[in-house]
């Protein structure tokens, strides 16, 4: 094969396996384990290369090291990849229908190797059993973000090899009785064992990619979110705000804002400490999201301060919101939190309050009337006069 002889061919490729898995192994100590499956990953690419090495050792060793475990290793290095690929996106996919075909292989491979040995029929229940993997993990990979390139890329990657890997099973299935290994010296055979080494290093750059793409959405997760609630962290709640007035300046739609603030905090710190005083905090976000829409927004403001963003709300569908969240917030009975209650201010963009510094300074004040008015309560900012 261009010019070059088998056995350099396959030790070439086994090369190519172990920069893969070495790479997924360092990649791994430096990745949050939360970014599961690269160690598989790796795993997969070893069980590659010990397989290739078997290969080169075709009229050295005896046939069960030289083909028979080979032919199975690399199936069984797939079905690795699929287990990873399923633990990177936490898929709940079984890889038992494709161990039961590994299975199923393993005694039909035996029987056409030490039974009647023929190579075609080999070939045939190899290409066959590979194409069904690899198209399983390209199925698989379909549950992904295709619209993102490593997802795209990689999703291509297996399903090309799959193709791949079906041409060459047509291929041997019709050349029947008369494909022997001698030969065996057709385009489709050489596309074959070119497919191997190719495949392993793209789908392995795909993957790399998939988990450095996971790594970059985590590290945005975590400089957007305050760790503790899950909120918005003020800034990016600020920014989500001034675009969210932009729109709703150009569409006319309307837009409130809620400020909550937990009441007698500091007795809560006092008499139970603080470890209890942010399990509050963190009872406090999670209810309040649960109560808000899809679209509405929620953000730590500071200490036990929230902001609530309500697009295309009014100010007497805010209320409404705020009181409900005052309303599940007093009759809270979750383990470990102690009973406590929130004030909210509410206050809508208005010719009152044209912009994200008065709508805040106006939500402020109505939840300073709140806290005056007995706390436990909502309270909207009123409509001041023209004059
Ligand atoms: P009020 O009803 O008037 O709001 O009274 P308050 O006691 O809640 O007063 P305030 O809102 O000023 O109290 C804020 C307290 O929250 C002060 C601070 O010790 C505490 N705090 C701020 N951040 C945290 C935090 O992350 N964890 C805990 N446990 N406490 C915090
Ligand atoms: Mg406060
Ligand atoms: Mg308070």
């Amino acid at each position: 094969m261009l010019g070059i002889d088998n056995n350099s061919f396959i030790i070439i490729s086994a090369a190519f396996g172990l920069l893969c898995g070495f790479l997924f192994f360092s990649v791994r100590v430096g990745f949050p384990k939360t970014i599961a499956g690269l160690s598989e990953w790796g795993w997969a690419c070893l069980l590659m290369v010990i397989a290739a090495l078997g290969f080169t050792t075709r009229g050295k060793l005896p046939v069960l090291f030289s083909s028979y475990f080979p032919n199975l290793l690399i199936p069984f290095g797939v079905i690795v990849m699929h287990r990873s690929l399923a633990m990177f996106g936490n898929l709940t996919v079984s890889e038992r229908p494709l161990f039961a075909l590994l299975c199923g292989a393993s005694v039909a491979l035996g029987w056409v190797t030490f039974v009647v040995d023929d190579y075609g029929i080999r070939v045939i229940i190899v290409s066959a059993l590979l194409t069904v993997l690899f198209g399983a993990c390209s199925v698989s990979l379909t549950r992904y973000h295709l619209k993102r390139f490593p997802e795209w890329f990689t999703c291509s990657m297996y399903a090309t090899t799959a193709l791949v890997m079906g041409a060459r099973c047509v291929s041997a299935l019709v050349s029947g009785q008369t494909l022997i290994r001698e030969n065996d010296t057709s385009t489709i055979h050489d596309l074959y064992i070119l497919a191997f080494p190719f495949s392993l290093v793209a789908m392995s750059l795909g993957f790399l990619l998939m988990a450095n793409r996971a790594l970059q959405g985590r590290l945005e997760l975590q400089a957007l979110h305050d760790p503790m609630s899950g909120a918005l962290r003020r800034d990016a709640f600020l920014e989500t705000v001034e675009r969210e007035i932009a729109v709703s300046r150009r569409y006319g739609s309307p837009l409130s804002l809620l400020i909550t603030d937990l009441d007698n905090f500091k007795a809560i710190n006092d008499t139970y400490g603080h470890l209890i005083g942010d399990k509050v905090i963190t009872n406090f976000s999670a209810q309040a999201t649960q109560l808000l829409r899809a679209q509405d927004v929620i953000g730590r403001y500071g200490g036990e301060e929230f902001v609530v963003l309500l697009p295309q709300t009014g100010i007497e569908a805010a209320l409404a919101i705020a009181n409900r969240i005052c309303t599940c917030i007093a009759e809270t009975n979750a383990k470990g939190v102690p009973p406590y209650t929130v004030s909210i201010g509410a206050a809508c963009l208005n010719m009152n309050n044209p912009d994200l510094l008065s709508l805040l300074d106006a939500a402020d004040m109505a939840l300073y009337a709140a806290k005056r008015a007995g706390k436990n309560r909502a309270i909207a900012a009123p409509m001041k006069p023209a004059v």
